[in-house]
């Protein structure tokens, strides 16, 4: 599309969302396609100034696409493309632009091939009406799917009408649509780079970096909390590929340089990945004794594929009789300490490396609540264990959260603990 870098007021463009879909409107799913078109087109500096969810109603849709049309340079939109007779957004952006709809000839091609290619009867007329678009719309390819991504102008704003599912949703968007928002921006070269730490909050994590951020307004800061962890993503706009790959590159090395081992990956990687990585390099591996989290440190581990040249394997030991037969922790321990106590944890932890002949072994117990706290040990007190070649360690969290949250962090401390045991992390950091 030719004509969409010229925004109405010559400043920065404007982007407005309109999101369709009875299912986000009544709170059946929670519209993330938003959040995550936002958190990249933020960085470009473009003025993201509103959000409007309507259901699948034609009227509601056509009005959303015309307020946004006086106000916004840009506007995104998610679902309703769909074969089914909810999907009205292509007949509301015809209706809206006042122009007919037309059969795409090539689009229907493709629709036919891609029906041939995966079964053997041919394509039911009705999905033929996925080929229908506004007379003025350019496709913007849609490689996963069947409905056509597409964009227009109606008044003087640029339109991208996407399909609602994320996959499909979020592919053409990084691919088509970012690009040519990056360029209407004024921007010609974008280098992002995510940080991912842990064991930071997030009000310590910026001011960790705000020193670095003032020195180089060339880059953009961003934060995100992805709980337990928390994200400083890093965008370095700038006139050319080179310039912003050199901006980057710089404040990046000066972030991880201020963040030590909180930072534990980059760019999409998870916690669990980024230690079993090192784990693999070092040919050494990790088992887990879980009590409150119920095996989800095991199953953080065995989410990442490939963990089985790590991974060993755990004891879920809920009941004390099973901490003594599985682990041999001792029953005297148990009585004079309590299954939620530095010596438990410390037991647990050595027996399951033991047990499993793995080179770390970690170990969690706690009260994870809401009920089973007493004033001596409230819910959220959770001690993790964590042995390995140079001994075993421990450590006591005190944490606030519901029962899921106290979980994940309890899992989360307990593989902090093998990083720091691998020298990756220090328990002192700033
Ligand atoms: P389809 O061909 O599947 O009908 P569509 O473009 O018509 O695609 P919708 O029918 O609006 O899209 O949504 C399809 C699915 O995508 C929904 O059932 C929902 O699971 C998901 N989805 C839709 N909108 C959003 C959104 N804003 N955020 C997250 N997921 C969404
Ligand atoms: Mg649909």
């Amino acid at each position: 599309v030719s004509d969409q870098t010229s925004p109405r007021s010559g400043e920065t463009p404007i982007v407005e969302f309109v999101v369709t879909g009875d299912e986000v409107m009544r709170g059946t799913i929670a519209d993330t396609n938003t959040a995550w078109c936002a958190a990249r087109l933020y960085p470009l500096g473009l003025r993201l100034r509103r959000t409007v969810v309507v259901g699948d109603r034609g009227e509601d849709i056509r009005r959303a696409l015309l307020e946004a049309s006086a106000r916004a340079d840009f506007c995104i939109v998610s679902g309703g493309l769909g074969p089914t007779s909810d999907d009205l957004t292509v007949e509301c952006a015809a209706q809206a632009a006042g122009e007919p709809l037309r059969l795409d000839q090539g689009w229907l091609d493709w629709l036919r091939a891609r029906w041939a290619a995966r079964r053997k009867e041919p394509m039911p007329a009705n999905n033929e009406r996925q080929a229908l678009l506004p007379e003025t719309a350019e496709i913007v390819h849609n490689p996963d799917g069947s409905a056509p991504a597409f964009t227009m102008r109606i008044d003087r704003c640029t339109f991208f009408f996407l399909p609602g599912v994320p996959r499909e949703y979020q592919r053409i968007l990084a691919e088509s649509v970012v690009p040519r928002l990056a360029a209407a921006a004024g921007q010609k070269a974008l280098r992002m780079r995510v940080l991912q730490c842990t064991d930071i909050s997030e009000s310590a994590l910026d001011h960790a970096v705000v020193a670095i951020r003032e020195r180089h307004p060339e880059v953009r800061f961003g934060f995100r909390t992805k709980f337990p962890e928390n994200h400083l993503s890093l965008a370095a706009v700038a006139d050319d590929e080179a310039s912003a790959e050199r901006n980057l590159a710089v404040v990046e090395e000066e972030c991880r340089r201020t963040l030590g081992g909180r930072v534990y990956g980059a760019d999409g990687v998870t916690f669990a990945q980024a230690l079993g990585l090192e784990l693999a390099a070092r040919r050494q591996t990790i088992a887990t004794a879980e009590s409150c989290t119920g095996g989800l440190g095991a199953e953080l581990l065995t989410e990442v594929g490939g963990s089985s040249a790590w991974f060993v394997g755990g004891l879920l030991t809920y009941s004390d009789e099973l901490k003594q037969r599985l682990l041999d922790v001792s029953a005297e321990v148990l009585r004079a300490h309590g299954a939620v106590s530095e010596p438990v944890a410390r037991a647990m932890a050595e027996g399951a490396r033991l047990r499993t002949g793995a080179t770390w072994a970690v170990a969690i117990t706690g009260i994870a609540g809401p009920t089973g706290g007493t004033s001596d040990k409230p819910v959220g007190t959770v001690w993790l264990a964590c042995s390995g070649p140079h001994g075993t360690t421990a450590r006591l969290l005190q944490l606030r959260g519901d029962r899921g949250q106290i979980r994940l962090a309890s899992a989360f401390g307990a593989l902090q603990l093998v990083r720091e045991g691998l020298g990756l992390a220090s328990p002192a950091a700033p």
